[in-house]
């Protein structure tokens, strides 16, 4: 499935279209933004083992 729907920032409805709410005819937006990125992933893992790195140099 792709993401066709959009949602309203105002009443928070979901559409087609893709400029505006047709109910209210405010903005609408991606309700779910794509973060599926493999850099993502990446520099997640990275955190991890930099915190863990961290946490594991670091004698209070
Ligand atoms: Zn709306």
């Amino acid at each position: 499935m792709r993401w066709m729907l959009r949602k309203c920032t105002k009443c928070g409805r979901y559409t087609l279209r893709t400029d505006k709410c047709p109910v209210c005819g405010a903005p609408v937006k991606i309700p779910h933004p794509p973060r599926f990125s493999p850099e993502d992933k990446y520099l997640k893992y990275r955190y991890m083992l930099k915190k863990r790195a961290g946490i594991l140099r670091r004698d209070p």
